[in-house]
């Protein structure tokens, strides 16, 4: 068994685990964090399982940088956010939980101080309507 079989966001990509999607290309896809730190925090992946930065080849580091830029511009759009943070966890000992590279969008709204993750999970109706938005924005 290889570390893709086993991995949640190889099961997403490969339709075996349910996600709610906002984007998806030849080699990333976005979809919305199931415990999100604010509205609208968005994780965008290369479909290839890579560890972390340290092990995700340049050209789906690319691809997956490319995109980000894309969802954040969609996000600014449709959710008008004061501001977005970018992060991206690197070894248990700094947060990583899923061990599949991705990069986190969480915008930051008036008032809030979002963390890096959740503290629990997310209204799934309130991630859905965030993520219709999203796909306007992207799509329009
Ligand atoms: P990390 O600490 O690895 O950078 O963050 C992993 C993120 O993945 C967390 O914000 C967590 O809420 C999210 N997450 C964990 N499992 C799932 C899942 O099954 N589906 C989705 N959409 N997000 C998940
Ligand atoms: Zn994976």
């Amino acid at each position: 068994m290889t570390q893709a079989d086993s991995c949640i966001f190889c099961k997403i990509v490969r339709g075996e685990l349910p996600s709610t999607s906002v984007y998806e290309d030849e080699a990333s896809m976005a979809f919305m964090d199931i415990n999100p730190a604010s509205t609208g925090h968005t994780l965008i992946i290369p479909k290839d399982h890579a560890e972390n930065l340290l092990a995700v080849p340049t050209q789906n580091l690319t691809a997956t940088m490319v995109a980000t830029q894309k969802i954040a511009q969609a996000i600014h759009q449709a959710l008008q956010p004061e501001g977005m943070r970018i992060s991206q966890l690197n070894g248990a000992a700094a947060g990583q939980m899923v061990f599949h590279y991705h990069v986190h969008i969480i915008p930051v709204h008036a008032g809030e101080r979002p963390g890096t993750h959740g503290r629990g999970s997310g209204d799934p109706q309130t991630i859905q309507q965030t993520a219709a938005k999203i796909r306007a924005a992207l799509n329009g």
